[in-house]
């Protein structure tokens, strides 16, 4: 081991503490903190940030990383790796002026206080100067961060490093065109959801329904621990701690389902990076994209299939006999995978859901070409919605309002969900590929084989690799949106008996 690599580990060993604080003050307050605790402890988080910062932008880590590179051949594969990695997020948190970065916390408080005010009002124009204001600082961000090809490519390396604008834009057109005929003729063939959907379901019950899903799921309870929340996150505290959420409300049971095995596919993730590695910057996931990959892949290929829903079924009618007694297989399968047109995102269908996507990404590349102003962006909005879901807002809360990402300047991040999506897609089908159709065993709940595959293919290495070349890596070849419509047309057509 070299000295400087000694050096640069014991340095990051510190930050390592610091960003664990940070994170279980995020925890704490999303889960059982009192709400007139936020004040102090925004202050607190923002000190704790600041520290990280400085550390992360001491010169000195600058100057290891370049003695490190000058060292390149006495060092293995993985401190290889972490000098990459830390090189390219030390050189991002150093190109942004100070000023800039101040502006920009300045201007995100003051758009989320706007945006929280502006929705229940029904009113973009609360919001709408803090969002100019927000996204000009986010344009010079940018061009301070550099780009190559388009502005738009410096907020994606953001959330998913190495992926470029027009890489995203292909694969997101391949999907849009072939989504449109399924989601056409699947819509046209639907009839009302089945009414165990909304029944009350005792809420206490659902939560032990959920402790005995994770443990079925392979999710280590000794590492870990299922709270909630009222929006489901997952969280790696630091090594063997490993934190999900759900939610439970009494008509809503799949959605305390669904969070849970979603929120599970994370925490799988987080408990199958090598604790050797969590000090080090490899000691993490690549990107977004890679990290909803394997949530949606728990979530939709294994959670919503015909198989593991028919495993799920009885398990849930021991718990709740009368809600689910009449209840068969097939209308069970059926209301779980009931696809329909709505205008809010987060409680859309895997067959709609990319849509809601494609037409956020649409409007946020337009404002980073200088293509659409803020002040325009209802109308864009509304119109964008027609023309990929098919419907059209009747007001803004549940428009151009209904998320807070904007006004928290996660812009660039969006594209993530879609990107998870597809390669949860051909991952799965690069995984049936190998170990054979896993459907007899997802019958049987048994999904350790699956584990351990994901475990052995992504989870093992960390951010060895860029999220593209650890995708490559994983299906042999590029990936493309074709796994993801397949699996779709397949499951659909056979629900709806539509021709697509
Ligand atoms: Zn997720």
């Amino acid at each position: 081991m070299t000295s400087a690599w000694g050096e640069l580990v014991s340095r990051l060993e510190g930050i390592t503490d610091l960003v664990s604080a940070v994170k279980l003050f995020e925890w704490d307050q999303a889960s059982i903190m009192p709400a007139a605790g936020g004040p102090a402890r925004a202050r607190a988080s923002s000190t704790l940030e600041g520290l990280i910062h400085e550390r992360l932008t001491d010169p000195k880590i600058g100057d290891l990383l370049s003695r490190l590179e000058e060292e390149a051949d006495a060092l293995d594969e993985q401190q290889r790796a972490s000098v990459r990695v830390l090189k390219r997020d030390y050189e991002k948190a150093t190109k942004v002026p100070e000023e800039l970065v101040k502006a920009l916390a300045i201007a995100r408080g003051n758009a989320y206080q706007a945006w929280a005010q502006a929705r229940p009002a029904d009113d973009f124009s609360i919001l709408q100067p803090q969002l100019e204001t927000l996204i000009d600082l986010k344009k010079q961000e940018a061009d301070a961060l550099g780009w190559e090809g388009e502005r738009y490519d410096a907020l994606l390396d953001q959330f998913e490093p190495g992926m470029k604008t027009a890489e995203v834009q292909v694969m997101f057109d391949e999907l849009v065109d072939g989504l449109r005929p399924i989601v056409d003729a699947v819509l046209d063939a639907v009839d009302d959801p089945p009414a165990f959907l909304a029944r009350d379901y005792d809420e206490d019950k659902q939560m032990e329904f959920c402790r005995w899903l994770i443990k079925q799921l392979d999710f280590d309870l000794d590492r870990g621990r299922l709270d909630t929340s009222p929006h489901p996150f997952t969280i790696a505290i630091g090594i063997g701690d490993v934190r999900q959420t759900t939610r439970a409300e009494a008509n809503a049971l799949m959605t305390s389902i669904y969070a849970t095995i979603h929120e599970t596919g994370h925490a799988l993730y987080e408990q199958g990076i090598p604790d050797e590695t969590r000090d080090l910057p490899i000691g993490t996931c690549p990107s977004l994209g890679i990290h909803e990959s394997q949530s949606r892949m728990w979530e939709n290929q294994v959670g919503r299939s015909r198989a593991y829903t028919d495993f799920l079924l009885p398990h849930l009618k021991e718990r709740f006999p009368e809600e689910l007694g009449m209840v068969d297989l097939e209308e069970f399968y059926r209301g779980v995978n009931h696809p329909r047109r709505t205008l809010i995102r987060v409680t859309a269908d895997e067959l709609t859901y990319n849509l809601h996507v494609a037409l956020r990404f649409e409007l946020e590349i337009a404002m980073f070409r200088d293509e659409l102003d803020v002040a325009d962006l209802p109308d864009a909005w509304d119109a964008a919605m027609e023309k990929y879901v098919g419907i059209r807002p009747t007001d803004h809360a549940d428009g151009v309002l209904q998320d807070m990402h904007w006004s928290i300047s996660a812009l660039g991040y969006f594209p993530t969900y879609t990107l998870g999506t597809i390669y949860s897609a051909a991952f799965f089908a690069q995984a049936e590929k190998e170990l054979g159709d896993l459907s007899d065993e997802l019958r049987a709940g048994a999904t350790t084989r699956l584990f351990e595959w994901l475990r052995e293919k992504v989870h093992r290495h960390g951010y060895m690799y860029d999220a593209k070349d650890l995708a490559e890596q994983v299906v042999g070849g590029p990936v493309t949106a074709t796994a993801l419509l397949d699996y779709l047309r397949s499951k659909y057509g056979e629900l709806y008996s539509a021709s697509i």
